[in-house]
C-alpha cells in the first residue's frame, strides 16, 4: 500500500471511509475506538496494586524484617515470626494504600492536562479530549495547537508546523494539501502530513486523522524509549540523600546497642532482632512516600481552586516564589471588553458601555470604513444577534468579540459584511508584530442594500510602478493592531472622503489621541486598509506596507475585583508582583496603579529594554514593576535578569511564543481559557480561570504543603530519636532491654499510619502569607527543625527512661509495658504539638484539624488494645497497666507536647520583643 502522503486528499478520505464535510458518525467512532483504543502513547499510567505490594515487600527495610522473621523461625520462635510477618503485612498494606491514593490523584491530574481538539462528527463541530480521536476523524487545527495524532492535511490556510521533535529543525515548515507522488520520502519531506507531537505555529487547516496512539510516528519512538520511572521531585531527592545519611548513623547506633546488649549477656538472637527493629524504626523510609502523598493531596486542593498542576515538583517550588510576572489582559483584568470610543479624523463617537440601545443614525465616511474594518479583520463569531437577544453571544478572543458586538450594534452585522466582502486570505495576529490582516474580495460596498461603506480608492502609486499592474486592484486588506505599530506600516490617511499622505503632524495627532485614551485605561487598537493585486501566499511584510490608516477603536476591560486584594496578599508575603503587557505603556501604568502594582512610578517598554545594556537592565529590574509593549522574546530577558538576583520567578503566558519563557521561569503558568496548547504544554501549572488571584492562592497552598512536609519530618524524626535514646540509655542504668523488637515495630507502624496522613492535611497557619518566601534549597533542618529534633527527642527519651527506671527499680512487672506505652502515646502528643510552627495548640484550636483528632483517638485505642486485650498481650508481651500507671504514662508522653509548646512560646516572645524594638 502506498503511504498517506502519496495519495491525493480525496483518496485518503476514501481509504479511511470518512467524509470531508461531516466527519465520521458517532456510531462509527465508537466502533473504531473499540478497535483502535485510546489515542494515547503509553497505556495506563497507573501501577497495579500487586506491583505496588511487590515493591513494598522488596524494599530494603522490609527485606530486613523478612530476614528477621526467617531467623526467628529458624530458631524456633514461631510467635515472634508470626508477629514480625504481621507487622510486615500491615506496613506493606499501609504503603500500598498510600501509594495507590497518591497515584490516583496524580493520574487524575494527568488526565486533565490532556489537550482538547476540535473535531467534526455527524456534521457537528465539537471539542473533545485528544485521547478520544480515531483514524478518519476530521479535525480543525489552528496556530498554537499541538498536533493531536498523525494526520493528512486536506485544507490549509498558510498552515505552518514546527517539527523539531522529529527533524531537530526549529524553523517551521509550510504544509501543503496535494499528494506527493514522487516516491518514498523522508518524514521531513512529507509536507502534506502532520505528525503527533509537533506544533502548529501559524495559520489554520483541516486534516484527517490517519494514525492514533502507539501507531503514530511518535508512538514508534516512544516504543523504543523505555518508559521512564516517575521522577523524584527536588525535595524528594534531598530527603533520599538525608535518608542515606541516617542509614549510616543508624548503623553506628545499632552496633552500639547490639554491643551493649551482648556485653550484658542478652542472647544473640534477641539482640539481632533488636538491632533490626531499631534500624527499621529509625530509617525514615516513609519520607519520600509521604512527600508524594502531601504533594498529591496538595495538587488536588489546588485543582479545587482552579489551579491545575502539570508537573509535581512545581508544587514544591510554588511556595518559594518571590516574584510573580503576570500578563495584564485576562489575568489582571476580566478580559471582558466593551468598545467605548471610535475615532477617525474629524469625528469621534462615544458609546456608553451601559447604554444598550442601538445607534440608529447611519454611519458614513471614514467611520463606516472603521467599523467595517473592525468586524471584518476579526475571527470572532457572533452567535445571536445583539438586537434580538439582550445579550449577544460571541465566540472568540474577547478583544475581537467586543469589536463584532459594537459593529453589530451600529448596524454592521458581521455576517452581512462577509457577504459583501468575503475573506480570501489572512495573516494571523502574532504578539511580536502586534497586528493582523485579513484580505477580502469586494463584491459590493453596500450592506444588505442599507448601509454604505466608504472605501478609500486605490493609492496612486509612484511612477515606477507599471501602469498595467495598478489599474486593476481587486483585493482589499484590513489590518488592525497596536496603533504605533500600524502607523509604522501606513503611508496614507483616510480623511472622510479622500486619501492623503500621512504627514508627521497627523501621526503625532493620532499618537496623542492614542495616549490620551490609554491614560484613562482604554485599550486602543488602530485599523488600516490597503489594496492588493492578488492574494499573497508569502510573508506579512509584503502585505502590511503602505497602508491607509483609518482610525482608532477604544475599549474598556475592567480589572478583576479579586486582584487588588491578591496583590496586597503578595506584598505581605514578600512576593513582588510584576505586570508584563503587550499593551500601551500608559494603559499598563493606569491599570498597575489601580491595582497597586506600580512602584517607583517606572514603566519600561520593550524597546527601551532592548536598548539598555545588560548590566544596566540587571539593576533596573529590581525597581521596575511594569513592562509594556513587550514581545514574548523580551519576557525571557526579564526572567533571566530576575533570576540573576536569586529570585524565584513565576511567569504567566498564553501565546505560542511564550513557551520558552514559561520553560525558563521557575514556575511557568499557562492560561486555561485563553492559552494555546503550546503554552500549556510548556507550563508547570495551568490557571483554569486565568485569574491572578488563583495564582496567589496556589502559592499560599504551596507554602502550606512545604510547611506540612517539614512538620512531618520534625514529628517523625523527633519521635524516632526519643526511641533511640531509650534504647541507648537504659543499659547504662543497668536495665534490661527496654523495648522488645515487636514493640519497636508496632510504634513505627502507629507513627507512619493515620497520624502521618492526618498531619499532611494540616490547614494553613495564620501567618503563611505574612512572611517572606523561603529559599527552595534551604536545609530541611533549618529554622528550628533540627534544633527541636535534638533537644525534644533527648528530653523525651530521658523522661521515658526515668519513668521506666523508677518502676523497674521498684520491681514492677509493668515497667516495660509502661515504657512502650509512653513512647506510643508521645507520638500523639508530638503530632498535636507540631501542628503549628509558632502558635500554641490552644491558639489554633484543637478542632481545627479534625482528621488528626480522629487519628489520635484511633491510635490511643489501638495502643490500649495492645496493652489490655489478652491475645495481643501475649503477642506484644505486655501486661495490663493499672489506672494510675496509665495516667503516669499519659503524663510522661505529654513531655513532648510541653517541650515543643515551650519552644514556641519562647519564639513568640522573642519576635514580640523584636517588634517592640
Ligand atoms: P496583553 O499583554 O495586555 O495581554 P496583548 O499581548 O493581548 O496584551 O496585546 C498586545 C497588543 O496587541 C494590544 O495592545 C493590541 O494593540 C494588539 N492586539 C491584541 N489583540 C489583537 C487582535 N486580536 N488583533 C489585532 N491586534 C491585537
Ligand atoms: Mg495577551
Amino acid at each position: 500500500m502506498s503511504h498517506w502522503y502519496q495519495l491525493e486528499a480525496a483518496q485518503v478520505v476514501a481509504a479511511l471511509d470518512t467524509n470531508v464535510a461531516t466527519g465520521l458518525s458517532h456510531q462509527e467512532v465508537s466502533r473504531r475506538r473499540s478497535q483502535q483504543g485510546s489515542n494515547k502513547l503509553v497505556e495506563s499510567a497507573l501501577k497495579s496494586p500487586w506491583l505496588m505490594l511487590w515493591e513494598q515487600l522488596t524494599g530494603a527495610t522490609m527485606l530486613l524484617l523478612l530476614v528477621a522473621a526467617i531467623v526467628s523461625m529458624a530458631l524456633g520462635d514461631y510467635k515472634d515470626t508470626a508477629a514480625i510477618l504481621a507487622i510486615v503485612a500491615l506496613n506493606a498494606l499501609i504503603g500500598v494504600n498510600q501509594e495507590y491514593r497518591a497515584g490516583k490523584a496524580i493520574a487524575a491530574l494527568k488526565k486533565l492536562a490532556v489537550p482538547t481538539v476540535r473535531v467534526c462528527r455527524d456534521g457537528q463541530w465539537e471539542e473533545i479530549s485528544a485521547h478520544e480521536l480515531v483514524s478518519g476523524d476530521l479535525v480543525n487545527l489552528v496556530a498554537g495547537n499541538l498536533v493531536p495524532a498523525d494526520c493528512r492535511l486536506i485544507e490549509s490556510n498558510a498552515l505552518r508546523v514546527q517539527e523539531s521533535t522529529f527533524t531537530g529543525e526549529s524553523e517551521p515548515v509550510e504544509k501543503v494539501v496535494y499528494g506527493l507522488t514522487q516516491g518514498a520520502l523522508a518524514l521531513s519531506d512529507r509536507r502534506n502530513m502532520l505528525y503527533m507531537g509537533t506544533v502548529i505555529t501559524y495559520g489554520r487547516g483541516h486534516a484527517i486523522v490517519t494514525e492514533t496512539g502507539m501507531q503514530t510516528e511518535l508512538g514508534n519512538i516512544a516504543r523504543l524509549v523505555q518508559e521512564a520511572d516517575q521522577e523524584l521531585t527536588p525535595l524528594q531527592h534531598r530527603l533520599e540523600k538525608l535518608g542515606q545519611k541516617l542509614v549510616i548513623a543508624t548503623l553506628g547506633v545499632v552496633v552500639v546497642i547490639f554491643g551493649l546488649g551482648l556485653l550484658r549477656g542478652e542472647s544473640l538472637q534477641l539482640m539481632f532482632l533488636t538491632a533490626v527493629s531499631v534500624a527499621v524504626a529509625v530509617v525514615p523510609e516513609g519520607l519520600p512516600a509521604i512527600v508524594t502523598i502531601v504533594l498529591a493531596i496538595g495538587s488536588k486542593r489546588m485543582l479545587e481552586k482552579q489551579a491545575l498542576i502539570r508537573k509535581l515538583p512545581a508544587v514544591e517550588t510554588l511556595g518559594s516564589v518571590s516574584v510573580i510576572c503576570a500578563d495584564k489582559t485576562g489575568t489582571l483584568t476580566e478580559n471582558c471588553m466593551t468598545v467605548t470610543v471610535l475615532e477617525v479624523i474629524g469625528q469621534r463617537l462615544n458609546l456608553e458601555p451601559a447604554q444598550r440601545a442601538i445607534h440608529h443614525e447611519p454611519l458614513d465616511g471614514a467611520m463606516s470604513t472603521l467599523v467595517a474594518g473592525c468586524a471584518l479583520c476579526n475571527d470572532a463569531l457572533l452567535l445571536s444577534h445583539a438586537t434580538q437577544a439582550h445579550q449577544a453571544h460571541v465566540l472568540g478572543d474577547p478583544t475581537e468579540a467586543a469589536l463584532v458586538v459594537a459593529a453589530d450594534r451600529l448596524g454592521f452585522a458581521k455576517v452581512m459584511l462577509e457577504q459583501s466582502f468575503p475573506r480570501v486570505g489572512e495573516i494571523p495576529f502574532d504578539a511580536t508584530r502586534k497586528r493582523m490582516t485579513t484580505i477580502h474580495q469586494v463584491i459590493s460596498s453596500q450592506l444588505n442594500g442599507m448601509q454604505t461603506i466608504s472605501i478609500p480608492p486605490p493609492l496612486q502609486l509612484s511612477d515606477h510602478v507599471e501602469p498595467h499592474t495598478t489599474h486593476h486592484t481587486p483585493y482589499l486588506a484590513f489590518t488592525k493592531g497596536a496603533v504605533a505599530n500600524l502607523l509604522e506600516v501606513s503611508s496614507h490617511l483616510w480623511v472622510q472622503d479622500h486619501v492623503e499622505p500621512l504627514q508627521d503632524e497627523w501621526r503625532d495627532r493620532i499618537l496623542t489621541s492614542n495616549s490620551d485614551l490609554a491614560a484613562t485605561g482604554t485599550r486602543v487598537l488602530g485599523v488600516a486598509c490597503g489594496w492588493l493585486e492578488s492574494v499573497p501566499v508569502g510573508q506579512a511584510r509584503a502585505v502590511e506596507q503602505n497602508l491607509i490608516f483609518i482610525g482608532l477603536v477604544g475599549m474598556l476591560d475592567p480589572t478583576r475585583v479579586e486582584v487588588k486584594q491578591a496583590v496586597e496578599t503578595c506584598k505581605a508575603a514578600g512576593i513582588r508582583p510584576i505586570m508584563i503587557t503587550g499593551d500601551h505603556p500608559l494603559i499598563g501604568r493606569h491599570i498597575a496603579e489601580q491595582l497597586g502594582i506600580l512602584t517607583h512610578d517606572r514603566v519600561l517598554t520593550g524597546a527601551e529594554l532592548d536598548q539598555l545594556a545588560l548590566e544596566t537592565f540587571a539593576e533596573e529590574v529590581q525597581a521596575v514593576s511594569v513592562y509594556a509593549r513587550v514581545s514574548p522574546e523580551q519576557k525571557l530577558k526579564i526572567i533571566q535578569a530576575l533570576q540573576a538576583h536569586g529570585q524565584i520567578v513565576a511567569m504567566t503566558g498564553d501565546g505560542i511564543n511564550d513557551a520558552p519563557a514559561l520553560r525558563k521561569a521557575d514556575i511557568g503558568i499557562a492560561m486555561g481559557r485563553s492559552g494555546t496548547d503550546v503554552a500549556k504544554e510548556a507550563a508547570d501549572m495551568v490557571l483554569l480561570d486565568d485569574n491572578f488571584a488563583t495564582l496567589v492562592a496556589a502559592v499560599a497552598e504551596g507554602r502550606v504543603l512545604y510547611d506540612n512536609i517539614r512538620k512531618f519530618i520534625k514529628y517523625s524524626i523527633t519521635g524516632n530519636a526519643s526511641g533511640v535514646w531509650v534504647m541507648l540509655l537504659a543499659p547504662f542504668l543497668g536495665m534490661p532491654l527496654p523495648l522488645l523488637p515487636i514493640q519497636i515495630l508496632w510504634i513505627n507502624l502507629l507513627a507512619d499510619g493515620v497520624l502521618a496522613l492526618a498531619l499532611s492535611v494540616e490547614p494553613a497557619e495564620r501567618n503563611t502569607m505574612q512572611r517572606s518566601p523561603y529559599s527552595p534549597t534551604e536545609n530541611v533542618f533549618s529554622r528550628g527543625v533540627g534544633r527541636d529534633i535534638v533537644w525534644v527527642g533527648l528530653v523525651l527519651g530521658l523522661v521515658i527512661v526515668w519513668i521506666g527506671y523508677e518502676y523497674w527499680a521498684a520491681g514492677q512487672a509493668s515497667w516495660q509495658t509502661l515504657i512502650f506505652s509512653v513512647l506510643a502515646f508521645s507520638r500523639m502528643s508530638l503530632a498535636l504539638a507540631v501542628r503549628s510552627d509558632r502558635d500554641s495548640l490552644f491558639q489554633i484550636g484543637i478542632f481545627s484539624n479534625k482528621p488528626l483528632l480522629v487519628a489520635v483517638v484511633l491510635t490511643f485505642l489501638a495502643q490500649l488494645a495492645v496493652v489490655y486485650v489478652p491475645s495481643l498481650q501475649e503477642l506484644f508481651q505486655t501486661t495490663a497497666l493499672s489506672f494510675q500507671e496509665l495516667m503516669v504514662g499519659l503524663a510522661g508522653s505529654m513531655t513532648a507536647f510541653w517541650a515543643i509548646e515551650l519552644q514556641k512560646l519562647l519564639v513568640r516572645r522573642r519576635s514580640f520583643c523584636r517588634h517592640c524594638g
